[in-house]
């Protein structure tokens, strides 16, 4: 299995590549973003119980995340791997991750970064505010995100470089330049 991670801040453009780097590589694109707003869409309990800590851009309880993880993964038999895109956010979630991988007889193999400044961030989430309608797009909500990114999910770094598994790009230029420099990346690990 090659197992991927995608990783950056809000609006970095992880979603965008995920979904790229799941199909070239026929990788099942797992994002736990997405899997939130398709439970609040569908007024699932689940969904009920999370949509006021997403609106305010606060992060689901990690205790949470695991259960939904490995539903997520059980619902594709035999993958070739993952792609994971918003997850792991903390060093709990990260732990969890391992052990997940454990039980299914694999490993994480690689996680990429997409580096983007803040400044850059907070234009393009205000954009996509308009765009898309997200309600935790707001321009309070998004300093929240940046923040808890800073602060609880950025540290993760450390984790993976002390594992030799990290690796960044340059998330700023046209979406292909960028899938490429991950390409290049996953096709010399892999
Ligand atoms: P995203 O689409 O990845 O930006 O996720 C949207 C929101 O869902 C985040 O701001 C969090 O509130 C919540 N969320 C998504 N993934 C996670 C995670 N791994 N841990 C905690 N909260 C998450």
């Amino acid at each position: 299995m090659f197992n991927f991670i995608m990783f950056g801040p809000p609006g970095s453009g992880k979603g965008t590549q995920s979904i790229k780097i799941a199909e070239k590589y026929g990788l099942v694109h797992i994002s736990t973003g997405d899997i939130f707003r398709s439970e609040i869409r569908n007024k699932t309990v689940l969904g009920l119980k999370v949509q006021s800590i997403i609106e305010k851009g606060e992060l689901v309880p990690d205790e949470l995340l695991v259960d939904i993880l490995r539903s997520a993964m059980h619902r594709y038999p035999n993958p070739d791997g993952f792609v994971f895109d918003g997850f792991p956010r903390t060093l709990r979630q990260a732990n969890d991750l391992d052990q997940l991988m454990q039980e299914e007889g694999s490993a994480m193999s690689l996680v990429v970064a997409l580096e983007v400044h803040d400044q850059e961030i907070i234009g393009r989430l205000l954009k996509r505010a308009e765009l898309e309608g997200r309600k935790d797009d707001t321009e309070d909500v998004i300093r929240n995100r940046l923040d808890i990114y800073l602060g609880q999910t950025k540290p993760l770094i450390e984790f993976y470089i002390e594992q030799d598994k990290f690796a960044a790009v340059d998330g700023v230029g046209s979406v292909d330049e960028i899938f490429n420099s991950i390409c290049e990346i996953i096709d010399q690990k892999k």
